[in-house]
């Protein structure tokens, strides 16, 4: 075998450092060094391979909880975030963060993992529901059946700033403006990804009344969804909630704003700018892909009938942090802890959506006439018996590419 040697001349002695200095100028080298890169293209791809530090794509809930319990573990974390801060994908925007899918209550759920609950929230034992022929019903529950939360960049004290606090002083590194290939993470947290299940529109506005809330079931307003309305500290969010029909969103939003002017003798709202959204949801074979976990909406956990993924997200970083912390299979932990609701969700979207109206005035029936509402709400969002006999033909359903 011919053996070719090199020489060690001064320029081949200067390759490695031209390298290095190449390297550097480069975004990645920029990110590494903890700048803040401007750029909107993807970094270089072998961010995983530095040992050592945990590389996230994606500051929402669930890429910033997965940090908080990795870095609290004596790992060094970094969050990559495509915009110039948390939450703005929000609008000062109240949303709910449920507490009706399990027995044990949310706020405890997530102390337990080792997230503190420092944003403002307040728990709501109940509300208004409005059926299709827009009949009111109270439901009252002796437990919070969720808890008020802020979203976005404005209020100091919303989730998703709460949050980076809280992160940023455990000790979580954050890089912002900085959009990364997410393959190239150990933890993708990108959010919804692909065609949208649901779209969202509304209104973010003052006003001076007692706290409240209040969802309406009616199609015109919200196709195959819901429209809500809630007030706290003298700030409402309107918004509706389409699953289908998404091009009337506009429209559906005009009229859910007439709706609630007429239903609660609001004379006229302010000059308001239209805020929107969208949520995906899918139920994944597998979250381990090419080495990487996929938390949160990225993996697709969402509520598959009313759209509420908070919880899904906090809850799915965690377990993509323990599974990285004590070794342990990420998609064993999800199946077992997420799995059971989202097929049962998958099921809830199935019926509500061929049923219609007779869906919607069971829901109104089954909350509104029950003394113990939240008793119903957790049936509905575990896999119960009838679920599990359902199931097969929704997943058949599912599998031949129709809509569910
Ligand atoms: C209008 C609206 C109302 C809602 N109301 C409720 C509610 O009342 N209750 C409830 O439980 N849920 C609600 N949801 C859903 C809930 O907000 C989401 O399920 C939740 O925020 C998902 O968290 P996540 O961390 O998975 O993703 P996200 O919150 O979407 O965070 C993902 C982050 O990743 C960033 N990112 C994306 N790609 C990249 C990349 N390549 N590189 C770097 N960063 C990237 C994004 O900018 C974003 O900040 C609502 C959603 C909308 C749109």
């Amino acid at each position: 075998m011919a053996i070719t040697k090199t020489k060690l001349t001064l320029p081949t002695l200067m390759i490695p450092f031209r390298i290095l200095a190449w390297f550097r100028k480069t975004e990645c080298g920029g990110a590494l060094d903890g700048l803040v890169p401007k750029s909107k293209g993807y970094i270089l791809g072998h961010m995983r391979n530095e040992k050592n530090i945990i590389k996230i794509a994606g500051a929402g809930p669930a890429g910033i909880a997965a940090s908080l319990i990795l870095v609290k573990a004596g790992y060094r974390v970094q969050v990559f975030e495509q915009r110039s801060g948390v939450g703005r994908r929000f609008n000062d925007d109240y949303q709910g963060l449920e507490n009706w899918s399990r027995q044990e209550d949310v706020l405890t759920e997530l102390v337990t993992a080792g997230i503190k609950p420092t944003w403002w929230h307040r728990p709501f034992y109940g509300g208004v529901l409005y059926d299709p022929n827009l009949r009111p019903i109270k439901i009252a529950s002796p437990q919070p059946l969720f808890y008020m939360v802020r979203r976005g960049a404005i209020y100091p004290q919303s989730l998703d700033l709460a949050l980076l606090n809280q992160a940023q002083n455990a000790g979580v590194e954050f890089v912002f403006n900085q959009r990364v290939d997410p393959y190239f993470a150990n933890i993708i947290a990108t959010g919804p990804q692909g065609i949208p299940g649901i779209i969202a529109a509304g209104i973010t506005f003052k006003i001076e009344r007692e706290d409240f809330a209040t969802a309406i079931l009616n199609d015109a307003l919200a196709p195959a969804g819901y429209m809500y309305f809630l007030i706290a500290d003298g700030q409402a969010t309107l918004a509706t909630v389409l699953f289908e029909n998404f091009k009337e969103v506009q429209g559906c939003l005009q009229r859910s704003m007439e709706s609630v002017q007429r239903l609660f003798g609001i004379t006229d709202f302010p000059n308001l700018k239209r805020w929107g959204g969208y949520g995906s949801f899918s139920i994944p074979q597998s979250c381990e892909q090419n080495g990487a976990l996929l938390v949160g909406e990225a993996a697709g956990f969402q509520d598959f009938l009313f759209g509420f993924g908070i919880r899904n997200a906090l809850i799915s970083g965690v377990l993509a942090a323990r599974s990285i912390i004590e070794g342990r299979s990420y998609d064993e932990l999800w199946r077992v802890r997420l799995l059971p609701h989202l097929k049962a969700s998958l099921i809830n979207r199935a019926v509500y959506r061929r049923l219609g109206n007779v869906a919607k005035r069971g829901l109104w029936y089954m909350t509104g006439r029950n003394k113990r509402p939240e008793r119903f709400m957790r049936w509905l969002y575990n896999f119960s018996a009838l679920h599990q006999a359902l199931y097969p033909f929704v997943a058949v359903d599912q599998s031949q590419g129709n809509r569910i």
